[in-house]
């Protein structure tokens, strides 16, 4: 038995956002969740100003988002949703700004208060006594495939790693792709977040949870990825090959909606929280080492799908976009990996893991 759950209606095309309207506005009030720059940067702020001026419609602009959301934040921006009586979110930029608008969205209809039957930390348990506050999305980075997950994942300092919290209500009501909006994008962060939708449709592919369904749109979003691969190195974007890796991202998203994401990311978490190493940079490192383990056969019909012959191959390319990382002591893994084994997404890896493998797995990677 497999299952198939994915509630976000998905508008891919250029200027989506400025032709619907009645997609992008879902309530009275708006709150506009987004980063420092990325909603001005990518036009979509712009945009969506638009449309809601041209309809009427307040709106607050909460643009205090920082990459790795915090959980303290998140429940301040919640705060601010509630006082300033907005009963809809539209969230715009990388996977930072949609996961908090998520959290945001719970805490805006759920105050957290010490000593009651919710707390700050409770976000985790993913029920609520009150629905979050609707919302939509509009990716400006073409990586995470948050637009279409209900996963949010947070910074939590006193666990020392980030971790999510899955809701069925924080799905996106409406996603919009515009490949205008990532276009600008530094060619730095356009690499590392193909390098997260590269691990999201593999991790899904090879995941414990794979079924017909996600098999079929990893093998896809690969494809596309594979296409693009050239492109990725050279930097050199037009909207049409944007649009593309957007899909190919929210595909991405879609696959690890139904499976799950493994040992890649809960372990690239820890290179994250301690070294400030981007997300989808951090998985990369990790990517060809847990592929060891898989059947083979299921990795070479994602290295066919990249049009890429060998694991040896990927892990040439992925050492040519990435940047190299140095200055790891075996201290720093012992104290990583006893982090990291405790994560949910071990149990969804397809072979059992313990915390001497993710030792050999972070040193072949790193050092
Ligand atoms: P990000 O942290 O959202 O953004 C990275 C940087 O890119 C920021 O400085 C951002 O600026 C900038 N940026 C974004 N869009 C831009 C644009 N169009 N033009 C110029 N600059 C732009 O990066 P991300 O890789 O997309 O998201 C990573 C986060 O998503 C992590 O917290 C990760 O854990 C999470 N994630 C979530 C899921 C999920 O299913 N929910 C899956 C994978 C990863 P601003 O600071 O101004 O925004
Ligand atoms: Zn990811």
């Amino acid at each position: 038995m497999f299952k198939f759950h994915m509630p976000t209606k998905v508008l891919v095309g250029e200027s989506c956002v400025l032709e619907n309207p009645q997609e992008l506005i879902i309530g009275k009030h708006a709150l506009i969740v987004t980063g420092k720059s990325s909603g001005k940067k990518s036009g979509a702020l712009d945009d969506v100003i638009k449309v809601l001026e041209n309809n009427k419609i307040p709106y607050h602009v909460y643009d205090k988002i920082e990459n790795n959301p915090e959980i303290n934040d998140m429940a301040r921006g919640g705060s601010f949703a509630r006082t300033s009586g907005c009963d809809f979110i539209i969230a715009i930029g990388g996977g930072s700004p949609l996961d908090a608008a998520k959290a945001i969205g719970v805490y805006a209809t759920n105050e957290p208060k010490e000593n009651s039957d919710f707390e700050l930390y409770d976000i985790f348990s993913g029920t609520y006594k009150n629905k979050p506050l609707p919302m939509v999305a509009i990716p400006t980075t073409a990586g995470t495939g948050s637009e279409v997950t209900p996963y949010s994942i947070l910074t939590l300092h006193k666990e020392k790693t980030k971790k999510s919290f899955t809701c069925v209500h924080s799905f996106f009501k409406t996603a919009f792709l515009d490949g205008r909006y990532t276009i600008n994008l530094p060619v730095l962060v356009a690499r590392n977040t193909a390098v997260d939708a590269m691990c999201h449709l593999i991790e899904g592919y090879t995941n414990k949870k794979a079924s017909p369904s996600s098999d079929y749109m990893a093998i896809e979003g690969l494809r596309i990825i594979g296409k693009h691969l050239d492109k990725l190195q050279s930097g050199d974007f037009d909207v049409e090959s944007c649009t593309q890796l957007l899909w190919a991202s929210t595909l991405g998203g879609i696959v690890i909606s139904q499976t799950g994401t493994t040992i890649v990311h809960s372990m690239g978490y820890e290179l994250t929280y301690f070294r400030d190493i981007p997300h989808g940079q951090a998985n990369g490192y990790l990517l060809c080492e847990y592929l060891k383990g898989v059947d083979k056969a299921r990795v070479q019909n994602c290295l066919d799908a990249l049009n890429l012959k060998s694991l040896e191959e990927l892990k040439e390319y992925l050492g040519k976009i990435l940047p190299r990382v140095d200055n790891i002591t075996e201290n720093d893994i012992l104290e990583w990996s006893s982090i990291s084994i405790k994560a949910k997404n071990v149990a969804s890896c397809p072979y059992p893991v313990t915390q001497e493998m993710e030792i050999e797995m972070y040193k072949n990677s790193l050092m």
